[in-house]
Formats: structure tokens, C-alpha cells, sequence
């Protein structure tokens, strides 16, 4: 750049912030800003930035260790450090984790305070599947802008719009009522007695016309005695056994819960699995650390999927009570969301099963809440139930009439 004399010049950089958030001095920023006769506000508005921005850790290549924040309700975990700050060169992610890649908690315990711990053990520990970290606002519980969040929830419908299912079945030559009758089968919507059931607005979830089963959405489209002399007649002969048998058998259920104390932060997950007759598979629960109820949440939707697919399920449907994680998960861009436990829970949607993900009314969520609360918080070992513990008691077969499918 060519000088003139006695002139003060300047040029102009254009910066992608989410680039180079750890690549710039950004006092030198704040006092280009101040040279240019920038005023102070604005200048120093660059600090009030940063200390609202956080990074999700992806692979943790990004992030410095102690003085960037990737704990959001903490800060810079340099404020919590009871080493040395010479020796704190020595830490990074490799040095505190475990030869599984899971946060070694005993060394943790030796570098920060104990207060600190529970709330990084809340956070997903890097790996090199996770992708590059990413530079988020802090304060939400979605790390989005709230202005942006707002945007997000008004364009919901439009989202929606998008799922390869209602473009299937917008794609057929039907009347329009018959589109939203499949739309809203598709989506556990039809009022059956078991739906009035589970809302309260009947106590007898049996159909009115055969009176011996539950009236499922199945029951009531394919099942029916009354239905089945109907579907012979138009089904060709050679399909009528596939046609009544590859239904929901080989499905399970899958119900997560979190719950974060009201004095602390203290989050505690749980979570059970049931085969399609409602019959106890398994169960878990586990003290994650200090998280808030969404990501205590997501954590028990992360480990119940693993759990499940190490058991060899093929057909899973999940059930929550948390709508947020069905926003989340179904948003446009839920691959590259700014919260790394939704990008990792998006990868078991690639894995070779089935994966379908409703929302549950809390009585229908119960006895995963249960097993939330069972969970020991002076451990972070996951309890797992290959029988119903006993705090369960009649519980399970009163959720049993929800996720009958
Ligand atoms: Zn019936």
C-alpha cells in the first residue's frame, strides 16, 4: 500500500469471524478500532463479543484448552485451574482423556476445582469424527442468536415441509383431505382411543367395534377384524401374509429422560427400552454432570441410541417429552448444527436401521423419568437394568398402553 506524506492510510479487511475467531489478536482489533477514531463503544463491544461467544467442540483442533470457552456456563477454564499456570501448557484434550476417548475424570479432579468438574463432564469430549469446532453464541440453550431463533421457529412449517415424506405423500394424485389424513397418520396424529387415552379424554383405550385390542393407529387402519375382510378383498392373495405380519413386529421403543436439579446443575439421564408388546428390555440411567435440561436430554437420547444399536435393533421408534429435540433433529440443518451432541445423535440416522423419532406426552413418559432419578450423582458410571428395578412397579404397564404402536 502506497503512503502519502503527513496521511494516515487504511486499509480494509474483511473478516469471516467464524474462520477466524482463534486465529486473530483481537486486542489489536480493538485498538485498530481505537486508532481509527472508532468510537469507544463500538471498539470496546469486541470484548463484550467474545465473552458471549463459546465453541462446541467437534475435534478440538480449534479450541484453546484454557482460555477459550467451551464451557459455556463456566467461562474460560483457566479461572478454575488449581495448577500451576506454568504447568498449564502441559494440558490439553489428549492429556484428559481416556484411552476411550471419554473425559478421565480422576484427572480432571487433579487439574480444576471440584465445582468445575461436574460441568465439563457435561460437555461431549472432542473426537476426530465430530468434525471442525464451531464458534457459537453462548447463552442459549440451542447456541443460536435469538433473533435467529425466533426466525427458526416461524419457519418451522416451512422446514417441515422438506421431509422427504410430505413431499412423498404431497406428491400423490389424491383429493387434499386424503393428504392430510396420511400426513397426519404418518405423524402418530389420528385420534384413536388410545391417542384420547394417553390425553386423558377417555380411560378405555379398546376399539368401539372388534372391543378386544387396543385401537392403535394399525389396529384401526389394517388390524381390525372388522377391517381385515376389506383389505383381502383388495390385496392380491400372494402379499396377504406379508401384508399383515411386517408390521411393527422387530420394533422396540425406546423412552429417554433427563432431569437437572433446581439447587445445582446436577443432571442425571435415563432411559428404557421396550419390544412392541411393551415387555421390559433394558433400562439405564447415569449422572452426566452439570448440564441443562436440553443437553441433559440429548445426552440420554446419545447413550440410549448406543445402547441400542450395540443390542442389534433394526426398527426403533424413540420417544421423548422434550419437543426441543424434535425441532433440533428434523431442522434443515441439523448436520452442521452448532451443538455437537445433535450432530453426533444425526449420524445414527445413517447407520443400517430404521429410526423414528415422536414426541410423548410426560404420563407417557414416566418410568424413564424414574430411572433418571434413580441415578447416583457421586458416579459417573452408567447403571444399566437388564431387569426393571423395582421403583418402576406398575409403571411400566400403564406407559406400556403409549407405546403400544
Ligand atoms: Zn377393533
Amino acid at each position: 500500500m502506497r503512503l502519502s506524506k503527513g496521511q494516515t492510510s487504511w486499509m480494509a479487511l474483511k473478516i469471516d469471524l467464524e474462520k477466524a475467531f482463534d486465529k486473530l489478536r483481537w486486542d489489536f482489533i480493538s485498538s485498530a478500532l481505537s486508532d481509527a477514531g472508532f468510537p469507544p463503544g463500538l471498539h470496546r463491544s469486541w470484548e463484550a463479543l467474545l465473552s458471549n461467544l463459546a465453541w462446541t467442540l467437534g475435534n478440538g483442533e480449534s479450541v484453546n484448552f484454557f482460555s477459550d470457552i467451551w464451557v459455556p456456563a463456566l467461562g474460560p477454564l483457566s479461572d478454575y485451574s488449581q495448577i500451576l499456570a506454568s504447568t498449564m501448557s502441559q494440558i490439553s484434550f489428549a492429556s484428559v482423556l481416556n484411552e476411550h476417548g471419554e473425559w478421565d475424570v480422576a484427572k480432571l479432579s487433579e487439574v480444576f476445582t471440584v465445582n468445575a468438574v461436574p460441568y465439563i463432564l457435561g460437555i461431549k469430549p472432542p473426537d476426530t469424527q465430530s468434525g471442525p469446532d464451531m464458534c457459537v453464541w453462548r447463552w442459549t440453550d440451542h447456541h443460536d442468536f435469538v433473533l435467529k431463533s425466533a426466525y427458526y421457529k416461524c419457519s418451522q412449517p416451512i422446514l417441515e415441509m422438506s421431509d422427504p415424506l410430505w413431499k412423498h405423500i404431497w406428491s400423490l394424485q389424491v383429493p387434499q383431505r386424503i393428504h392430510c389424513f396420511l400426513w397426519i397418520t404418518c405423524r402418530q396424529k389420528l385420534m384413536t382411543n388410545l391417542e384420547h387415552c394417553k390425553r386423558q379424554l377417555t380411560d378405555d383405550p379398546h376399539c368401539p367395534l372388534c372391543h378386544r385390542e387396543v385401537e392403535s393407529i394399525l389396529h384401526t387402519l389394517r388390524d381390525c377384524v372388522y377391517l381385515r375382510q376389506y383389505w383381502r378383498r383388495i390385496v392380491p392373495q400372494a402379499l396377504l401374509n406379508t401384508f399383515f405380519s411386517s408390521s411393527v413386529q422387530g420394533w422396540f421403543c425406546l423412552n429417554i429422560d433427563g432431569a437437572v436439579s433446581l439447587n445445582s446443575d446436577k443432571a442425571t439421564i435415563g432411559g428404557l427400552l421396550r419390544d412392541n408388546a411393551g415387555n421390559f428390555v433394558f433400562g439405564y440411567s447415569k449422572f452426566i454432570g452439570c448440564v441443562n435440561s436440553l443437553h441433559a436430554e440429548l445426552w440420554s437420547l446419545y447413550i440410549g441410541l448406543q445402547l441400542a444399536w450395540d443390542y442389534g435393533i433394526d426398527y426403533l421408534q424413540v420417544q421423548t417429552d422434550c419437543k426441543q429435540i424434535l425441532q433440533l433433529l428434523s431442522a434443515s440443518n441439523v448436520e452442521s448444527s452448532p451443538i455437537s451432541l445433535v450432530r453426533s445423535i444425526r449420524k445414527f440416522w445413517h447407520r443400517a436401521w430404521f429410526i423414528n423419532l415422536t414426541w410423548t406426552p410426560r404420563f407417557g413418559n414416566i418410568a424413564s423419568d424414574k430411572l433418571a432419578r434413580l441415578a447416583n450423582c457421586s458416579s459417573f458410571e452408567l447403571s444399566f437394568f437388564s431387569l426393571p428395578p423395582l421403583v418402576l412397579g406398575d409403571i411400566l404397564s400403564s406407559d406400556a398402553l403409549v407405546v403400544t404402536l
